[in-house]
């Protein structure tokens, strides 16, 4: 075996005890070992993470509260951790430049980003291993986009006389100098990243369940694992709302052909998923490999006589949308029916301009629109082809007395996308989940 690149999430290390276990899972590796960091996470279901007390704290700065006791809550989180562990390590010049910080200029970011920072410190004492910052290897454009090109180079710079080392995950710099962090969840990629640049056999996952579900455990109890799933079926589930995994993971490692495998550092015994380049050619008894989705979405209904052959319609709704800062996600359509899938808060926030600026751009018979709308992905490769598949996902939701309010079918065979009413969302993936493994 060569190189392992493992990232432990929040609750992988939300305490001395947990970070023991991925200490011990991280020395049982022989060869070079690069470990990603996540933040400490909660230690129990209503504790709080690092990184939200960090928002916190950074809000209460910038609003001219005191920001000392919180910040105080996020010292003793340390604090503890480092006794704990008993590691000869002091953080409190680290301490006082983040509170210098806090009264000077607080930061979004900056600070966000050191409950990552503050961690893999503690970690890299704790095993031993040398300690990488990524603000000096993972960059981004000014606009805050990912530049993946010069983070390979900045990574391997960094990595290449080392066989081990901890880095914090979760943020990089601009090219200002200034911290720009992923969004949340984003040490998932710092992990396929580091995987990427040091050429890993494999990037380990650590998290709090043994795997990939094929619906969410919250929802769910007890859902079965995915053992083995595509790079496409998982981008899709984690952007739907699988959240076991940042949607932007993938990436990385797909165009290395890296695996991903997803394990429980509570369980380290239990199988996890492998995510691999292309799915098993059978999955003879699981037509749908996955079931994922998110609430949160506004839909729009335009209708116009002859829609279908104005030439620029679809793209003139959507430009509109475009210049509202209105995030778009599907667009289904019939021959005289438009309905646009929107974010539903960025759509309350700028909904008379969006409204406005189609009727003056399409001018349509009609338009309208709901809010509270859940979307539902149901995933599986080749699915589409299965016969009585659909049927059956739809006659789940009809017993289970479930309103349809838009079908969406992906051109990949690799999806349908349901939209629900929010009320009806758990409902509604039970539903489905029971009828293919209930
Ligand atoms: P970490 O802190 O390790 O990054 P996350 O909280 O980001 O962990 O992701 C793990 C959580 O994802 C699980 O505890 C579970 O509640 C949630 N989750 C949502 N959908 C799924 C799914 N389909 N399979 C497994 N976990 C899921
Ligand atoms: N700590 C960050 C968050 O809570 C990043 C991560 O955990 O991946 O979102
Ligand atoms: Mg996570």
């Amino acid at each position: 075996m060569g190189t392992t690149v493992v990232k432990f999430g929040g609750t992988s290390l939300a305490s001395a005890e947990q970070i023991r276990k991925a200490a011990a899972i991280i020395r049982s590796n022989q060869n070079g070992c690069f470990v990603v960091a996540s933040a400490p996470g909660k230690r129990f279901s209503d504790d709080i993470k690092v990184t939200d007390l960090l928002y916190a704290c950074c809000e209460e700065a910038r609003g001219g509260g005191d920001f000392r006791p919180t910040f105080g809550q996020i010292k003793e989180r340390f604090d503890a951790i480092i006794r704990d562990l008993g590691v000869d390590l002091d953080l409190s010049e680290d301490y006082a430049k983040i509170e210098a910080h806090l009264e000077a200029h607080p930061h979004r970011d900056t600070m966000a980003s050191r409950g990552e920072y503050l961690n893999s410190k503690i970690i890299a004492a704790y095993l031993d291993f040398p300690f990488i910052d990524p603000a000096d290897a993972i960059r981004f454009d000014a606009d805050g986009r990912l530049d993946a090109e010069k983070t390979d180079e900045g990574l391997r710079a960094a990595l290449k006389t080392l066989s081990r080392a901890v880095i914090p995950g979760f943020y990089g710099s601009l090219p200002n100098g200034k911290i720009h962090t992923f969004s949340r969840g984003g040490s998932d990629v710092t992990g396929s990243l580091v995987a990427k640049a040091v050429k890993a056999d494999v990037y380990e996952n650590w998290t709090d369940v043994s795997g990939l579900k094929i619906a969410d455990p919250r929802i769910v109890r007890e859902p079965r694992t995915i053992h083995i799933i595509s790079y496409k079926e998982l981008r899709e589930l984690a952007y739907m709302g699988a959240t076991v995994l940042h949607e932007d993971a993938v990436f990385p490692v797909r165009e290395a052909g890296i695996p991903i495998h997803i394990r429980n550092t509570n369980d380290p015994d239990a199988p996890g998923t492998m995510i691999v380049p292309e799915a098993p050619a059978e999955k003879p008894d699981i037509p749908v490999t996955g079931i994922a989705g998110r609430k949160g979405f506004a839909i729009i209904f335009i209708e116009k006589t002859m829609m279908n052959a104005e030439i620029g319609f679809g793209r003139k709704c959507l430009s509109v949308i475009e210049e509202s800062k209105v995030s778009f996600e599907h667009m289904p359509s019939g021959i005289d029916t438009l309905s646009i899938i929107v974010n539903g808060a960025e759509f309350s926030k700028h909904r008379r301009k969006v409204i406005d600026g189609i009727n003056a751009a399409v001018k349509p018979d009609s338009i309208s629109y709901e809010n509270d709308l859940a979307l539902i992905a149901v995933v599986g490769h080749g699915m589409l082809r299965k016969k009585g598949l659909s049927a059956k996902v739809f006659g789940a939701l009809a017993d289970a007395g479930v309103n349809i309010r838009m079908i969406n079918q992906g051109s990949s065979e690799l999806n349908i996308i349901i939209g629900i009413d929010e009320a009806d969302y758990e409902t509604a993936i039970r539903s489905i989940y029971n009828a293919f493994y209930g």
